[in-house]
């Protein structure tokens, strides 16, 4: 029987709210997943998720196509380090500013 403690392999904690606030603020970059690469997506079976076990804020879905709540990702690029496939590109928040040029 396997030992229940390693049962759990990530955090049971869910991301929300601390002291801290809405983490996600602080954020530059935010990872952005090309589902085209991501190993689960491409075959709809659940294999890797390697970004949702390393996040360290528990902010990736475990899910055949992973989600990232932004509200609380702090844009540390930890994900797009560990993706075996190179899923995961850092892109500047900015880029995502509503009416925002960038040079
Ligand atoms: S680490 Fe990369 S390939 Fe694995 S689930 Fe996450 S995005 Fe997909
Ligand atoms: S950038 Fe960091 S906090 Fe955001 S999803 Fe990736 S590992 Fe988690």
């Amino acid at each position: 029987m396997p030992d229940p403690r390693f049962k759990i392999l990530t955090s049971a904690s869910t991301s929300g709210p601390g002291d801290a606030g809405r983490t996600g603020s602080w954020r530059v970059e935010r990872p952005v997943i090309d589902m085209s690469r991501c190993i689960p997506a491409k075959t709809g079976k659940h294999a890797c998720h390697l970004c949702w076990l390393l996040c360290p804020d528990n902010v990736v879905s475990k899910d055949i196509e992973p989600e990232i709540d932004l509200e609380y990702c702090k844009g540390c690029g930890i994900c797009a380090e560990e993706c075996p496939v190179q899923a995961i590109e850092m892109v500047p928040d900015a880029d995502f500013i509503e009416g925002a040029e960038r040079e």
